[in-house]
This record gives C-alpha cells, sequence and structure tokens, in this order.
C-alpha cells in the first residue's frame, strides 16, 4: 500500500513527480492546487471562495483545503493508496491530516521532501508560465514556503515519516531517486 505526501518548494517538479508514479503504481494522485484550479475554472462555490488566495499566492484557509481532501480521501479509488501533492502546506493541516488518517485507517503514510534552490525553482516556475506564476506570487509563493510549509519537514523528520529526494536533477534522475527511497 502505497501513501504519500510530497513535500517542497513550488516548482521543484512536485507535480511531475507526483502523476508520473502515481500513474506507475496506478493509484490517484491528488493534487490540491489542481482540484482548486479546477473549481476556480468552473466557478463552483469552492473556486469563487479559493480564488482571490490563489491568484496573489497566498494559502486558502485550512477549513476548505480540509474539506476538500477528507472528501476526496474518501472515494472508493483512495483505499489502494494515494499521492498527496499540495497537502498539507502547514502544521495545522499535517494534524488535521494525522487525525483524518487515523479515522479513516488509511495511516502508514510516508513524506517525500522534494528540495531544490530557491533560484533553480524561480527559473522553472518563470518558465512554465502558468497564471499565477508572475515573478511578485512566484516570489510570494516561495515566501509563504518557506515560513509555513518548511517546518513540516521538522514535523515528518520527528515521526520518522521523511524521505528526501534531490530536486535538482533532471526529471529522470529525480524518477530514479524517488523509485529507491520508497522501495524501501
Ligand atoms: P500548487 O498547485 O500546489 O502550487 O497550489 C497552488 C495554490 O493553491 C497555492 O499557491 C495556494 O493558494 C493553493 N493551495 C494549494 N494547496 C493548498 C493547501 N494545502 N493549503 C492552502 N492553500 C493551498
Amino acid at each position: 500500500m502505497t501513501r504519500l505526501i510530497f513535500l517542497g518548494p513550488p516548482g521543484a517538479g512536485k507535480g511531475t513527480q507526483a502523476h508520473t508514479l502515481a500513474e506507475h503504481l496506478h493509484i490517484p494522485h491528488i493534487s490540491t492546487g489542481d482540484i482548486l484550479r479546477q473549481a476556480m475554472k468552473e466557478q463552483t462555490p469552492l473556486g469563487i471562495k479559493a480564488q482571490s488566495y490563489v491568484d496573489s499566492g497566498e494559502l486558502v484557509p485550512d477549513q476548505l483545503v480540509q474539506e476538500l481532501v477528507q472528501e476526496r480521501l474518501g472515494q472508493p479509488d483512495a483505499k489502494s493508496g494515494w499521492i498527496l501533492d499540495g497537502f498539507p502546506r502547514k502544521v495545522t493541516q499535517a494534524v488535521f491530516l494525522e487525525e483524518l488518517l487515523e479515522t479513516i485507517h488509511q495511516s502508514g503514510e510516508r513524506v517525500v521532501n522534494l528540495d531544490a534552490p530557491d533560484d533553480v525553482v524561480v527559473a522553472r516556475l518563470l518558465a512554465r508560465g502558468r497564471k499565477d506564476d508572475s515573478e511578485e506570487v512566484i516570489r510570494r509563493r516561495l515566501e509563504v514556503y518557506r515560513s509555513e510549509t518548511e517546518p513540516l519537514i521538522d514535523y515528518y523528520r520527528d515521526r520518522q515519516k521523511l524521505l528526501t529526494v534531490n530536486g535538482n536533477q533532471s526529471q529522470e534522475e529525480v524518477t530514479t531517486e524517488l523509485q529507491k527511497v520508497i522501495a524501501f
């Protein structure tokens, strides 16, 4: 049973790696960013509430993302495992997730920290050209990452759930290293 959480700054390659690995393992790739962008596109109540936060690089309020993760992990395909990409993004969300997984009998998750230096991730994000990838918003997302999300590295290391992969190498090299670390 593979249950993985992908951590790492925006632009470290989390989305690509999570997608590839999930496909390989035939488990769902659950990206809160993708779900929020889709909701924004469809202008659902969730999308309307999330819009201003996503557009400015701020974190969407916990309750919104927590509800969507709870709902998603309750779906039948999540019973065979999952990769969470972009959640949790702060300690309060990690505490919520830990309790949720216990309640729904899906504990045993491991955390992959895919790290890369700021200059590398900024260059990659600028090249990607998504709507929330303007230089100002990128800078803000990195700040939010360093202050809110990075503390999760220690949080999961203390719980002996942390695996680390160097995101500052080619996509193929990252995939290879990733497959090695999760095999243990
Ligand atoms: P991502 O695609 O993971 O980079 O997420 C894009 C944006 O969606 C972020 O900049 C946040 O505004 C929002 N978002 C995604 N996941 C979360 C989360 N777990 N908590 C709060 N906001 C989130």
